[in-house]
């Protein structure tokens, strides 16, 4: 699935190293130190992930590591340094921005994001797709989560870095982020793969619940039974780090025991927002948009106690529930 070997491996655990020591050390190093103390992240945290900064500048890591055109080459396929060729000059992606190392499950560095020290856009940036970085099946913080929890069983899944790291300095160490992009099937099977059960815990806002609602729809063809998602929508406004620094560990695991949703229940509630199950053409229309999803289930039982509760919904018996599913569509 990835290059086994690469030579871009080293080269990304150099550029970690580079962008770590310059957080410690660098002059303009204050600025970032501030940053992140102002976002409430303490050194210890800092380090557990590997933080890093990328110092102001064109061409700092450039000068560190870019020997010969050869070594450069290397960089830009890494994508470390910008190559423009129009203009023939090269410079280093990631200036003057705090540096979070996305590590594969195996604990290489195989990317970089890095958010800006203030307000300005883009917010963050991300390294590119490349020969070790396949953006749809890596999860930021997956290596850290399983290796603080010997017997992990449940993943929580966030939007943000500073959600995985703001949770996990307060002791929920449990969380990894699908990294600006959607929630994919490939990403679900790899947790399904470590974990039985998933929680999804997405932003306050619509662009949060419309991400949900596609998680879902990710994780229909790899639900049997004995596994279980659950999804927890927070407060307008807020995401997991606002919410866990505002309210701290313990009423956030309150809100997960109290508030979380299971698959199924979100499903039905989300439908009938979409279809109003009190008119009967509503529940036709109900009975139309679930009965596909729900034959995607891979759980037999799952599968005919979720067809089961669409018949009470809709007042369909689960043969006409059946008919509808294996129905063609036919042509006006
Ligand atoms: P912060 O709390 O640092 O302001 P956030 O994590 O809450 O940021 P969101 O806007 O909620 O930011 O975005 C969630 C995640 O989506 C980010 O952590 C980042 O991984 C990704 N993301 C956001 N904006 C961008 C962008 N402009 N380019 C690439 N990825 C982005
Ligand atoms: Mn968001
Ligand atoms: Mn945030
Ligand atoms: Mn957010």
């Amino acid at each position: 699935r990835q290059a086994l070997d690469s030579p871009l491996y080293p080269l990304l655990d150099a550029a970690a190293e580079f962008y770590r020591q310059a957080l410690k050390g660098h002059p303009a190093r204050q600025a970032a130190v501030n940053y992140l103390k102002g976002r409430g992240l303490s050194g210890v945290i800092a380090r557990d992930f590997g933080l890093g900064f990328a110092p102001p500048g064109w061409d700092n890591l450039m000068k560190h590591l870019g020997g010969d055109s050869l070594q450069q080459k290397a960089m830009i396929d890494a994508g470390l340094l910008i190559d423009n060729p129009e203009s023939g000059k090269r410079y280093d992606r990631f200036r003057d921005r705090v540096m979070f190392p996305i590590r594969d499950s195996r604990g290489r560095v195989i990317a970089f994001g890095g958010r800006v020290l203030g307000d300005d856009k883009p917010k963050y940036l991300n390294s590119p797709e490349t020969p070790v970085f396949h953006k749809g099946q890596e999860l930021y913080g997956l290596y850290e989560a399983r290796k603080n929890n010997r017997d992990l069983d449940e993943v929580m899944v966030v939007e943000g870095y500073m959600d995985v790291i703001a949770l996990a300095q307060q002791g929920l160490r449990n969380a990894v982020a699908t990294l600006g992009t959607a929630t994919s099937e490939e990403h679900i099977k790899r947790l399904f793969r470590l974990v039985p059960n998933i929680l999804f815990c997405f932003d306050g806002d619509q662009a949060g619940r419309n991400a949900a609602w596609r998680a879902l729809e990710a994780c229909l063809p790899s639900l049997q039974d004995g596994r279980r998602v659950r999804f927890l929508f927070l407060p307008e406004g807020e995401d997991p780090d606002s919410l866990v620094r505002q309210e701290g560990a313990e009423a956030f695991r309150a809100r997960i025991h109290q508030q979380a949703q299971p698959l199924a229940e979100y499903f039905f509630r989300h439908l009938m927002e979409e279809a109003d199950p009190g008119i009967l053409e509503g529940k036709a229309h109900l009975a139309t948009l679930a009965a596909p999803l729900l034959d995607k289930l891979p759980g037999a039982n799952l599968r005919a106690l979720m067809r089961q509760r669409l018949g009470e919904i809709t007042g369909l018996s689960g043969e006409s529930l059946g008919a509808l599913a294996s129905s063609p569509t036919n042509d006006v």
